[in-house]
């Protein structure tokens, strides 16, 4: 389970032409301006949606250059690795780490020095509970928690408290399974993975033997999908626990539900009848809540640390996905001394001059269009929400750069003037002292981690700060 190199084996089968539609082959143009210029494109955000919007524009467009900002000084976010070293080591594209978009250049500069700029840059906030207890020590946003285990500089600080029995995770999507799996995953299995050496010393004193994964709505509403669910499922050392009486009537509709929905359902139902792996008496267990909306989290005597968690009992309105959680006024608690909010991601708007949909926490947009005829363009999560497997990022991005294309063919973006691209941005960058890292400079960062884990037989051992990332980097 190397959390890397999995999402590069997922990204690669991605790339496979079963999943292009037809309407996204495009045909390939060379549409250089009358002064000569190629048009040049700045695409902020080094992560799945920034990557797929740049391979999508390269390979679509003969001239066309693209640049690529990123906020950290290594490119694809958290998992993705090698899948888009080829886009990054194309001759028309460069990568730039370790600028921060909105702080250290504004989107008004990009803008200016660009003939366009595709805003990919995620969601880097969270999804907030909004209940009391939520700043207790005991209660961490899955981001964090996701951060912390993954080598994220800005996560390396949150050392989680790991010495409760149960811990609580609220959200049943594909993070909150992350989560849980990573909670209770035995430790000879996560020395195999590039998890951070802290986070695994951290993880073998943890007691933790009971991650319970709650929801709002019911089984027929779970957010995860099924390669995820396996995983948990299957994992050694570990037994579902679940609640019989929360599937009631679940067989008697599968055959109403869409294939996938159908087939993850099954594996749940599997699951609650304890007929998957034959794990009976494992040390650990984990299981579904449902029905259930965090209300409060419970301090302990101290009053500083959580102690439990106080949930509202709902009933469902309405049916399948659509169905709508309904408090009854029953009230549940819960003891436990660990809980990790796993609700969502949010986007947050880096720079006041672009559009922003607070309350959606997107960037308003037409296919990827921000506002027409300027030149400005948004991809991935901060386009359509966090929402999607990396299948959806990719279509989605893809279906911006079509967008920008168009708007070149069409004479929407005025390639005729010259830009100065990276050559401006970069002289602003260096009279602001911003030490910006190029992909050769982070093959130096990814070749010292490789360095590090052979050390002691992991597949890489993360830089967790971004000081000696910089040291490294500009040896
Ligand atoms: P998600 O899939 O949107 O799931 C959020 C969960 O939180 C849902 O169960 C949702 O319940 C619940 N929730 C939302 N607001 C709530 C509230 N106020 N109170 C209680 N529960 C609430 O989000 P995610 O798990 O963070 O994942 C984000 C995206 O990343 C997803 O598209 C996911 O598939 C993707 N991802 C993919 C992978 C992978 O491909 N392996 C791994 C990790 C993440 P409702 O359904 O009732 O709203």
């Amino acid at each position: 389970m190397n959390v890397r190199r999995i999402c590069v084996l997922r990204c690669k089968s991605l790339l496979n032409s079963k999943y292009l539609r037809s309407s996204q082959i495009v045909g390939v143009r060379k549409l250089t301006s009358p002064s000569g210029s190629s048009p040049k494109v700045c695409i902020v955000g080094g992560g799945p949606a920034g990557f797929y919007t740049a391979q999508h524009l390269l390979k679509s467009h003969l001239d066309i250059r693209v640049d690529l900002f990123e906020r950290l000084p290594v490119p694809f976010g958290l998992n993705v690795i090698n899948t888009f070293t080829q886009t990054a080591l194309h001759e028309r594209c460069n990568f730039f780490g370790n600028v921060s978009v909105g702080k250290d250049v504004s989107v008004a500069e990009l803008r200016q020095a660009y003939h366009a700029v595709v805003l990919s840059y995620g969601a880097e906030g969270n999804r907030h509970l909004g209940i009391p207890g939520e700043d207790l020590r005991g209660v961490y946003s899955a981001k964090d928690f996701v951060g912390w285990y993954n080598g994220l500089p800005g996560n390396k600080e949150l050392r989680p408290d790991l010495s409760s029995e149960t811990a609580v995770v609220l959200g049943q999507g594909n993070v909150a399974l992350d989560v849980a799996r990573i909670l209770l995953s035995p430790l000879d299995i996560l020395k195999k993975t590039d998890i951070t050496q802290p986070s695994l010393e951290a993880l073998a004193g943890s007691r933790v033997q009971r991650v319970l994964i709650v929801g709002r709505r019911g089984p027929l509403q779970v957010a995860c999908t099924i390669k995820e669910l396996r995983e948990m499922v299957n994992l050694p050392g570990t037994m579902a626990d679940m609640v019989t009486a929360d599937f009631e009537g679940v067989a008697s509709v599968l055959k109403d539900l869409s294939r996938p929905r159908k087939r993850l359902t099954e594996l749940l139902l599997k699951a609650a009848q304890g007929g998957t792996s034959g794990q009976v008496g494992a040390p650990r267990q984990w299981g579904f809540r449902f029905l259930r909306s965090p209300l409060e989290i419970l301090p302990a005597d101290d009053l500083t640390s959580a102690a439990g968690i106080r949930l509202a009992v709902n009933v469902l309105e309405g049916s399948h996905e659509g169905a709508r959680a309904v408090p009854t006024g029953e009230v549940e608690e819960l003891k436990c001394g660990m809980v990790i909010s796993s609700i969502g991601y949010r986007s947050l708007c880096i720079d006041p001059v672009v559009p922003f949909d607070q309350h959606k926490a997107v960037i308003p947009n037409t296919v990827g269009r921000v506002r027409p005829g300027a030149g400005l363009y948004c991809s991935g999560w901060v386009k359509r929400g966090p929402t999607g497997v990396i299948a959806t990022t990719m279509n989605d991005s893809f279906d911006t750069a079509r967008s920008l294309l168009q708007d070149l063919e069409a004479g929407v973006i005025d390639a005729s003037s010259v830009k100065p691209g990276s050559r401006a941005v970069l002289s602003s960058l260096e009279s602001r002292g911003v030490k910006w890292v190029s992909f050769s400079d982070w093959e130096k960062i990814d070749k010292e981690e490789v360095r590090r884990g052979q050390r002691i037989g992991k597949p890489r051992e993360k830089i967790l700060d971004v000081a000696e990332m910089l040291r490294v980097a500009h040896s």
